[in-house]
């Protein structure tokens, strides 16, 4: 067994090789079981920075077991106690803030404000949920027949395998964690394998905050679908919640069919930005840069397809561009970096591809669209416009720093073109007519719309897609908690 801890003394020094001694079961920190490493590498970089235990079947089992043995003790842990430890977990995490973006940066590679910011919104899961786990209630009623009453409580659903991406390693694992302990729930973590270690120092500090051994178990591996299919196959366990893409969100919704377990999805995304005529440029501008340029474009909800009417265009794209071009692009631990790498070169390569098929259709490039030579997985700052409608990039997940722009005439047009996809997770609508807004926004298939501004993210507010892009919610009032929860009815004659 090793230990790990976390010296607030070195805030600010960040030892990688801290964070990667040991998969985390039971309360322990322990190797793998057949002794193999996974490297963790620095996409700014491409240095080797740490490497973590690459768990097996039998770590899974483990896992699942500590799970199941700590569930008991944490169910019956008073509201008031989980919401405690949950605050303090919120606490240690905005103390160590500096410590957790650095990391963030290192291993992800976005820009430092960028991972500055995902810790801020990752820890205020816990805040959200401390105060969330105190008021949940039950329901009381009479039946219609006037016989009995109908008695509602709402327990934990049970021991929950929770999957996150690596394009947000704190905030996507605390969105799933701080509401399941808030429901009363134990939970085994898989984060990405690009982006282990902040999974697992903040491991560290759940356990500093008093969250008991075998409530969180944290788990590396390089053998995702058959470890998950081993854990659901598990009887015990009772809930699967992922963010991923949406191929493998539908991979894994056939496995859990197979055992009859209840599924939350955070999809993929394809998110339209539409501009009116009349809405106010610099607005629009802003937004488009904060829904565009958040994590590099790396964001299910980033904006994929700019759609802007023709009155504003040329505007439009002239400030875009010129805002676009004057990032900053760089390492992400460097303080001056606007625009971090990419999390791949394989990332960059289906840029590269895309944007390239988009030039090729007659899209024309603004700034950017030229892979950088050297290391690190960079890639430009890019603005297209012209774009026609059937580019693959319209299709698909750009999942970079690339901003098509497509022209528009009406609002008719504009709605069936942004609905003209499978996915449905996020829309963006700058437009100073408030009723049209609203009207837009109400027609336009999406779980989450901006108006007038370009981020939804809030642990206050249920985050989630229609269509492809997912099922359920997280966050919010009540709705995080909830999938984590099962309604049970008990009819009452007394
Ligand atoms: P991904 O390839 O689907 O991977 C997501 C997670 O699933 C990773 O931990 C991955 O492990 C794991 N995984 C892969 N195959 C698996 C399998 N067969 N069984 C079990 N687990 C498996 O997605 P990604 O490339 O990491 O993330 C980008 C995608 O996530 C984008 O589509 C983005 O839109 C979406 N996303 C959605 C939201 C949302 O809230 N809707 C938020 C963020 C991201 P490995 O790392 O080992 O492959």
């Amino acid at each position: 067994m090793i230990q790990q801890s976390i010296d607030p003394e070195e805030d600010d020094e960040v030892n990688f090789q801290s964070f990667s001694h040991g998969l985390h079961i039971g309360g322990r920190w322990v190797q793998a079981s057949n002794g193999r490493q996974i490297e963790v590498v620095d996409p700014s970089t491409e240095a080797v920075i740490a490497a973590v235990p690459d768990a097996t079947l039998e770590d899974a089992a483990s896992a699942v077991e500590a799970a199941a043995l700590a569930a008991p003790g944490w169910r019956e842990t008073a509201p008031r106690k989980r919401s405690e430890i949950l605050r303090r977990c919120y606490e240690l995490m905005v103390e160590r803030s500096e410590m957790l973006a650095m990391l963030i940066s290192m291993e992800n590679g976005k820009a430092l404000r960028d991972a500055r910011g995902e810790v801020a919104y990752a820890a205020e899961f816990f805040r959200w949920n401390a105060e969330e786990a105190v008021r949940i209630t039950g329901e009381f009623g009479i039946a219609p027949s006037g016989t009995n009453r109908i008695v509602v409580d709402y327990q934990p659903i049970g021991i929950c395998v929770l999957i996150t991406p690596w394009n947000f390693p704190a905030a996507m694992a605390t969105r799933k964690i701080a509401p399941a302990l808030a429901a009363g729930c134990t939970v085994i973590l898989k984060p990405a394998t690009e982006t282990p270690l902040t999974a697992y120092a903040l491991a560290a500090i759940y356990q500093e905050a008093g969250v008991p051994p075998g409530v969180v178990n944290v788990l590396t591996t390089t053998s995702p679908g058959p470890l998950t299919s081993a854990m659901l196959a598990d009887p015990r366990v009772r809930k699967l919640s992922f963010t991923g893409s949406t191929g493998v969100g539908r991979t894994l919704l056939a496995e859990a069919a197979k055992h009859v377990i209840s599924c939350s999805m955070e999809l993929g995304g394809n998110a339209p930005l539409i501009v009116f005529d009349d809405a106010d440029l610099d607005v629009a501008l802003d937004g488009a840069m904060v829904a565009k340029m958040r994590n590099a474009g790396e964001a299910c909800t980033a904006a994929n397809r700019l759609y802007v009417q023709s009155g504003i265009h040329d505007a439009f794209v002239e400030g875009l561009t010129k805002r676009m071009a004057a990032l900053v692009v760089g390492a992400g631990t460097d303080t001056a970096t606007e625009c971090g790498p990419m999390i791949t070169r394989k990332a960059v390569a289906k840029i590269g591809r895309l944007v390239e098929e988009a030039t090729l259709r007659g899209a024309k490039v603004q700034c950017g669209g030229t892979i950088p030579d050297g290391k690190g997985f960079f890639y430009p700052p890019t603005v297209l416009s012209e774009v026609p409608d059937d580019v693959e990039m319209a299709r698909e997940e750009i999942f970079g720093p690339v901003a098509p722009v497509f022209r528009f005439e009406s609002e008719e047009d504009v709605i069936a073109r942004a609905n003209d996809t499978e996915y449905g997770l996020a829309a963006y609508i700058f437009t100073r007519d408030l009723a049209r807004g609203m009207r837009v926004a109400s027609k336009v298939e999406a779980g989450m719309i901006a108006l007038n501004r370009g981020l939804v993210s809030d642990p206050a507010a249920p985050f989630g897609g229609v269509k492809q892009s997912g099922l359920g919610r997280e966050g919010g009032q009540h709705h995080g908690i909830a999938e984590f929860m099962e309604a049970k009815y008990i009819a009452a004659s007394f």
